[in-house]
């Protein structure tokens, strides 16, 4: 029997019943016009359940599809987050230190160079380094994530629009000569630059479309001294980038989770950075909310620190840590908006490169 699609069902028994006259059918529309990725580096289902115990309601909790990542690469089980965040950003697995190319060495096409290809604005966001791991895989194409000179240039060189976090250092005049690269001159050309909290608060509501913002000389303080934290640079990108017609593509890390989780840090602290980066997310759905059009992906690239949590003899959450490395723990995912539902149920982390890029792409 031939399988008849849900919508050509429907359409075909409305016809019948409003006679030749098509009617009117408001349906959501079945692709994003933008997407907004939001990365919990490190961070597992133990992770959220802290963040989940110290707050009365998660922005998460506003997201109707959950589901699990397999977070493993080409040639491991325990990954990291080059070849975590690569999977994501180009739909491709790889080795371990890779930045969006494959086993051959060989750039593949990640998501945000897409959406920049077909006009869209592009904003990249960390709590890290601006070349670090993660955001360097959705704009930057090398075999080894140290190439930290190579990727800032690619990343101007593309150019993504919006460019936040640290990593200052890059631009001191002694890295430059080490490297025998210019980096602060074309960077500082081709966009406005800021270095603190009010600047970018100032600079979001101009006219400007291309920012660069290093708000530290390597990686941010801890979230509760942050500034400017998540939520204020996803608010700012978002400013700058839904100015841009044809729709936009942001990616924001919070590295705090997988740091902690690597130096075996305090359940208070572990969970000040799940609810700073939780915010964030509360920020993306406020967006979506007033353009329904938005996509909103949330997950991690990998677990870091095996964390689990057992219990003392007044049944109170007693939390250790397994190792001072990642796991291959599965990891969760959260969706809202178009699209949604394809990144529920059990999936690999390359499957939901490949949904993200099908998403896209026009
Ligand atoms: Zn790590």
């Amino acid at each position: 029997m031939t399988r008849i699609p849900a919508r050509t069902m429907l359409s075909a028994s409305l016809l019948l019943t409003a006679g030749c006259t098509p009617p009117a059918v408001h349906t959501a529309p079945v692709r994003p016009s933008s997407v907004i990725v939001l990365i919990a580096d490190g961070a597992g289902v133990a992770h959220w359940t802290l963040a989940r115990f110290a707050a009365d309601e998660l922005a998460i909790e506003r997201m109707p599809v959950a589901g699990l990542m397999d977070t493993r690469g080409a040639d491991h089980e325990v990954t990291g987050s080059a070849p975590g965040a690569s999977a994501i950003a180009t739909g491709v697995r790889t080795f371990m230190g890779a930045i969006s190319v494959d086993m051959d060495s060989v750039p593949r096409e990640t998501v945000l160079e897409v959406a920049h290809e077909q006009g869209w604005a592009t904003g990249l966001i960390t709590t890290t380094w601006l070349t670090d791991a993660t955001p360097a895989a959705f704009a930057a194409h090398v075999s080894s994530r140290r190439q930290m000179a190579d990727i800032f240039q690619q990343m101007i060189d593309l150019p993504v629009n919006v460019l936040l976090g640290g990593g200052s250092r890059l631009l001191l005049p002694l890295a430059q000569a080490r490297e025998g690269l210019d980096l602060r001159t074309p960077a500082m050309e081709r966009y406005t630059f800021v270095e603190t909290g009010a600047d970018l608060e100032r600079v979001s509501h101009s006219d400007a479309s291309m920012v660069l913002g290093f708000f530290a000389e390597g990686e941010m303080p801890l979230a509760p001294e942050r500034s400017p934290n998540l939520a204020e640079m996803t608010s700012a990108a978002l400013r700058i980038l839904e100015k841009d017609q044809d729709g936009f593509f942001l990616m924001v890390e919070n590295e705090g989770p997988d740091t902690e989780a690597h130096r075996n840090s305090s359940r208070e602290i572990i969970t000040a950075e799940m609810l700073g980066f939780d915010a964030a997310v509360g920020v993306a759905l406020d967006f979506q909310e007033r353009h329904p059009e938005t996509l909103v992906l949330v997950t991690a690239d990998h677990e870091t620190g095996g964390l689990h949590l057992t219990h003392d003899a007044h049944r109170e959450i007693v939390m250790g840590y397994a190792t001072t490395s990642h796991t291959a723990a599965l990891v969760p995912l959260f969706a809202a908006g178009p699209g949604a539902e394809r990144f529920g149920g059990l999936k690999g982390n390359d499957e939901i490169g490949r949904i993200l890029m099908g998403l896209v792409r026009r």
